[in-house]
């Protein structure tokens, strides 16, 4: 797979960047560092805070840091979809249980988990009732017989989940 240009580029000093950014210059700078963090939109950033060019934001975020924070946040996105998905439209199993199956997948750290024993969480979703399914999309909450179906869980380090 063909890497994105701002990822290929030599890591960059961050005194020079500093004095070259558009963005770490830009009087609105803390509110674009969060609208990147919570993953807007870059050419909506761009447009509402009078950027020129989207690779002024990439390059930015490659020199401060914050592609890593942002890839840690990446719960965000999933909880906002199953936020959405019981606003906008009729409560669908499978869109709900694709979102929530991965956000099941990803601990807080945005890492990726994997299971000590091999578990079909899509099963798991499918015994879900419509009240669970909806209880999970709105609170996070998951039945309790399916956390103890699924049981302990581990990160690829090898460290234990907590959260
Ligand atoms: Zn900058």
């Amino acid at each position: 797979m063909k890497k994105p240009k701002y990822q290929t580029e030599t890591p960059v000093d961050l005194v020079r960047h500093q004095r070259m950014c558009g963005i770490c210059r830009h009087e609105d700078r803390a509110e674009i560092d969060q609208d990147f963090l919570h993953w807007k939109n870059p050419t909506l950033i761009c447009r509402e805070r009078g950027i020129a060019d989207r690779s002024t934001i990439y390059r930015h975020a490659h020199a401060t840091g914050l592609f890593e924070r942002r890839r840690r946040n990446v719960r965000v996105v999933l909880e906002k979809l199953l936020e959405r998905v019981s606003e906008v439209v009729e409560i669908n199993g499978s869109v709900i249980v694709q979102a929530a199956t991965a956000l099941a997948r990803i601990n807080g750290a945005g890492q990726l988990i994997e299971r000590r024993e091999t578990v079909n969480l899509n099963e798991l979703f499918d015994r879900m009732t419509q009240d669970e399914l909806e209880a999970y999309a709105k609170d996070g909450v998951l039945p309790a017989w399916f956390t103890g179906a699924v049981g302990a869980t581990q990160t690829r380090d090898g460290e234990d989940v907590n959260d």
